[in-house]
C-alpha cells in the first residue's frame, strides 16, 4: 500500500469510527414514519380489524428493505396505545401483540434505530379520564379535545415516556405541543389564572384584547408550551441520556401565534426540530422555504422535515408517483435537511407494496448521492421574518403578512437568486452578514434593537431592500408617526395609500442611474400594477426614481359598490416609486410599493417579480455564481470549503395542467409529477471554473470561460464545480 492509499484508508477508518459515535440523526438522511389509518377521527372498541395486521416486525423489515436509515413507529395516538401501556388501552385488533416490542426487537437485529411517534396534542382518551386537564375558554367553558399545558398532563406524559423508554427505543418524535389552530383561544382554567396573577399581579385579560394585557397573555401562552417541552425533554434525558427528543414544529407560515409557537422559541427544545411540508397543507413552492425556515430556527443543528406518501393528505390511502416523491425529497435534501416520509398503513395495518417499492428506489438514489448533501449554503439574499409582525400586525389574519414573505421567496426562487431565512428572535450581526443583501418584506414592526442591528449591518457594507409597510408600525401594531427606518430609508413618510391596487412607472427620461438600471428590462413610460400596500415618501437623503401612481377611484367606489379585490387602473403620480440611500459603506433600496406581496398575489405580473431580482443585482452586481434556468426549475447552491467544491442542485418541477375542480373553482391543486423535465440552464461563475461535472450521465455539460451550459433531463441534478 503506498502512503497516500494508506492515509486514505486510515482516514476512512477514522471517519467510520467517528460516524459510529454520532447519534442516529447526525448520520441519517432518510427514514420512514409508519402509523395506522382509521382512528384519526376517533376510535371504537368494536373495530376489531383496526390495526390487526399493524406489525412492528413487518414494518421494521419493510423499512430496512427500502433502505430507510431509521423508523419512526406509532406508539400512542388520541385513543390508543400500540404497546402495553398502563395509561391507555391498545386497540382490540392487536390482541396480545405489542407493536413497539416487535419493532424494537426487529430494529436491533437489523441495525435500524427505532423512534417512538408519541402523540401529545388532542389526547382524547386521557381527557376523558382527566376532564380537569382540559383547556378552558374565556367564558370558563372546557374546549373539547384541547389540553392545558400547565395541568397534571405533564406528569402523566412523564410516566408515558418512561413506559416507552423501558423498551429501549432510540428516541421520541413528540407530536405536538399546540394550543389549537384557531378560536376559541385558551386557557383560562383556575391553575392558569392563578399562575398569571402570581406572575403579573393582575388578572388575565377577559378575551382577545390586543393591548398590554393581551401581550402578557400571549407570552404566558408561549411560555406554557415552552415549559412543557423543556420539562418533558429534561425528564427523557434523565431516564435515558442517549434517547433523542424532537417535537413536531409549527412555528413557520402558514401557522401563527394561535397555536402557541414562535419560530425560534419552540424549535430549540429537543435535539433537533421537525417540521412538516407538502402540497397537502402548504404548497409545492414552500417545500424548500419550510426547510430553510427550520434551519434558521435552529442555526448549526440538523433539521428534519416530514413529507408524506399520499397524493393529497395523510391517511388518504393514495400513493404518489415516483417522480413526485423524488422531487420533494431531493428538494429537502438539497436544502440541507434530513427527511422522513410518512406512511399511513391500511385500516388493518397492511403495507402497500408499491409505496415501499417507490421508497426503496428513492432512498437508494439518496445513498448514491450522499456526498452531495449537507454542505454550507451559498446565499445572496436573506429574507427577514418577524414573529412580532406576525403576531401584532398579522393578528387574526396573519396570511396578509405571510404573503409578503412568501412573495419575496417566490421571486427569489423563480429568478434563481440564492436565498435564506433570517428570524427576528435570533438574528445577530453575524447572521445578517451571511447575506450580501437583506430583504425586509413588509416587516411592519421593528424594535429599536432590530433597527440598530440593521444600521450596523448597512454601515458595515450590507445592502438592504425595504418594501411596503416595513417599519411603519409600533410595538403593538399601532401606526407610527414616522417609519422606524426613516434614517436608513433616507425619506420622510408622507402617508400610506389606503388602496392595494397601486401602480408604478419608470420614465424614459429617468435621471438617476439606479432608476435607469432598475428599468433596463422594463417598458418605460408604462405604468404597471404592483398589488399590495404602498407608502408615499418624500426623500431627505435618498435619491428617488420612478413614480408611484394611485389607482383610479370611481363613483361606484364612493358608493361602496365596486369589488374591493378588483384592481383599478393607474391614475396620477403621488410620490417616487423607489428610493436609493447610501448609508455608511452600504446602501438601502426602498420600494414605495410591495413587489413581494404582489408576487404572491392573484394579480402577479412578471415585471413586478423581476423588479425585485433587478434590485438585488443593482445592490450586489457581482455574485459568486449566477444561474439562468426556466422558472419551473429551482436551484440551491452549496459550498464545501474543505474540499473547495461548489455544488449547484437543480430541482425540476414538472406538473402537468390540472382540470376544473368540482368545488372551489378556479382554485386548483397541482397534479403530481410523473415525467422528468428536459431543460437548459447556464451557470456564470465570478471565478473562472477549472472543471465541472454533472451527476447524471445523461446531462450534457459544456464549459467555456466563466460559463457552464447544461442540458438536463431529470427531476434532480447536481453539478460540482471545484475551485
Ligand atoms: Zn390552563
Amino acid at each position: 500500500m503506498n502512503q497516500n492509499l494508506f492515509l486514505t484508508a486510515l482516514l476512512s477508518v477514522t471517519l467510520i469510527a467517528q460516524a459510529a459515535d454520532q447519534p442516529w440523526f447526525r448520520q441519517s438522511l432518510v427514514g420512514l414514519e409508519v402509523g395506522p389509518t382509521g382512528s384519526q377521527f376517533g376510535g371504537s372498541t368494536n373495530d376489531t380489524r383496526f390495526a390487526s395486521r399493524f406489525s412492528g416486525r413487518a414494518i421494521a423489515r419493510a423499512a430496512k428493505a427500502a433502505h430507510a436509515e431509521y423508523l419512526v413507529i406509532w406508539t400512542r395516538e388520541g385513543d390508543w396505545a400500540f404497546y402495553n401501556s398502563k395509561l391507555q388501552p391498545k386497540p382490540p385488533g392487536l390482541g396480545q401483540r405489542d407493536v413497539l416490542r416487535e419493532a424494537v426487537e426487529e430494529g436491533r437485529k437489523l441495525g435500524l434505530p427505532i423512534i417512538a411517534y408519541c402523540q401529545v396534542q388532542s389526547p382524547s382518551y386521557t381527557l376523558h379520564e382527566h376532564p380537569d386537564w382540559c383547556a378552558v375558554d374565556k367564558d370558563g367553558k372546557p374546549i373539547s379535545g384541547r389540553v392545558c399545558y400547565r395541568s397534571g398532563y405533564l406528569d402523566y406524559m412523564k410516566t408515558m415516556v418512561e413506559e416507552q423508554l423501558a423498551y429501549g427505543i432510540d428516541g421520541f418524535h413528540l407530536d405536538m405541543v399546540d394550543q389549537g389552530f384557531g378560536p376559541p383561544y385558551g386557557c383560562w382554567c383556575a391553575t392558569c389564572q392563578k399562575e398569571f396573577r402570581a406572575q403579573h399581579g393582575r388578572p388575565m385579560p377577559k378575551g382577545v384584547t390586543w393591548d398590554e394585557d393581551w401581550d402578557r397573555f400571549m407570552e404566558f401562552r408561549y411560555s406554557a408550551s415552552e415549559r412543557f417541552e423543556n420539562a418533558l425533554t429534561a425528564h427523557i434525558r434523565r431516564v435515558n441520556p442517549h434517547a433523542t427528543v424532537d417535537y413536531n414544529y409549527h412555528g413557520n407560515p402558514p401557522f401563527s401565534w394561535e397555536l402557541g409557537q414562535r419560530p425560534v422559541q419552540h424549535a430549540r427544545n429537543g435535539d433537533f426540530v421537525t417540521g412538516e411540508t407538502g402540497v397537502w397543507g402548504f404548497s409545492a413552492l414552500t417545500v424548500g422555504l419550510n426547510a430553510e425556515f427550520y434551519r434558521a430556527a435552529t442555526p448549526g443543528a440538523p433539521f428534519q422535515i416530514a413529507m408524506q406518501r399520499g397524493v393529497r393528505m395523510y391517511h388518504d390511502q393514495t400513493t404518489r408517483p415516483l417522480n413526485d416523491l423524488r422531487w420533494e425529497l431531493f428538494t429537502l435534501l438539497s436544502h440541507g435537511g434530513f427527511a422522513t416520509i410518512v406512511d399511513k398503513t391500511a385500516f388493518d395495518g397492511w403495507l402497500d407494496p408499491l409505496a415501499y417499492d417507490r421508497f426503496g428506489a428513492t432512498f437508494q438514489e439518496v445513498h448514491a448521492k450522499r456526498e452531495h448533501f449537507g454542505h454550507q449554503p451559498v446565499y445572496e439574499v436573506g429574507l427577514y421574518f418577524s414573529s412580532r409582525t406576525r403576531d401584532w400586525q398579522g393578528r387574526v389574519t396573519p396570511a396578509d403578512y405571510f404573503q409578503s414573505f412568501q412573495g419575496a421567496h417566490k421571486a427569489m426562487v423563480y429568478e434563481h437568486v440564492p436565498w435564506g431565512v433570517v428570524l427576528d428572535e435570533n438574528a445577530t450581526l453575524d447572521t445578517l452578514k451571511q447575506f450580501p443583501v437583506m430583504m425586509l418584506p413588509n416587516v411592519a414592526i421593528l424594535s429599536t434593537n432590530e433597527v440598530a442591528l440593521l444600521r450596523r449591518y448597512v454601515d458595515d457594507g450590507g445592502h438592504l431592500i425595504v418594501t411596503g409597510l416595513s417599519g411603519a408600525r409600533g410595538w403593538r401594531g399601532e401606526t407610527n408617526s414616522q417609519s422606524a427606518l426613516t434614517e436608513l430609508i433616507g425619506a420622510r413618510r408622507v402617508r400610506e395609500l389606503a388602496s392595494t391596487d397601486n401602480w408604478i412607472r419608470f420614465s424614459s427620461s429617468e435621471r438617476s442611474p439606479h432608476g435607469t438600471r432598475l428599468a433596463s428590462d422594463l417598458r418605460t413610460d408604462w405604468p404597471f400594477l404592483v398589488r399590495g400596500p404602498a407608502v408615499v415618501y418624500e426623500p431627505t437623503t435618498a435619491t428617488p426614481a420612478g413614480d408611484l401612481l394611485q389607482p383610479h377611484r370611481t363613483a361606484l367606489h364612493a358608493e361602496n359598490r365596486y369589488l374591493k379585490d378588483w384592481p383599478m387602473s393607474a391614475d396620477s403620480p403621488v410620490g417616487p416609486a423607489v428610493l436609493l440611500n447610501r448609508f455608511g459603506k452600504g446602501s438601502v433600496l426602498t420600494f414605495a410599493v410591495s413587489p413581494d406581496w404582489a408576487t404572491a398575489s392573484d394579480h402577479h405580473i412578471t415585471e413586478t417579480r423581476k423588479l425585485l431580482a433587478s434590485a438585488v443585482r443593482l445592490l450586489h452586481p457581482e455574485p459568486r455564481i449566477s444561474i439562468e434556468a426556466p422558472i419551473s426549475v429551482q436551484a440551491v447552491v452549496t459550498d464545501d470549503p474543505a474540499n473547495r467544491t461548489l455544488r449547484v442542485h437543480f430541482l425540476g418541477y414538472n406538473a402537468p395542467p390540472q382540470t376544473t375542480p368540482a368545488k372551489d373553482r378556479p382554485y386548483v391543486l397541482p397534479v403530481p409529477i410523473e415525467d422528468a423535465p428536459l431543460y437548459r440552464a447556464t451557470l456564470t461563475l465570478r471565478d473562472r471554473p477549472k472543471r465541472a461535472k454533472a451527476f447524471n450521465p445523461s446531462t450534457e455539460l459544456r464549459r467555456s470561460g466563466h460559463k457552464i451550459r447544461l442540458r438536463v433531463e431529470d427531476i434532480h441534478e447536481v453539478v460540482t464545480v471545484p475551485y
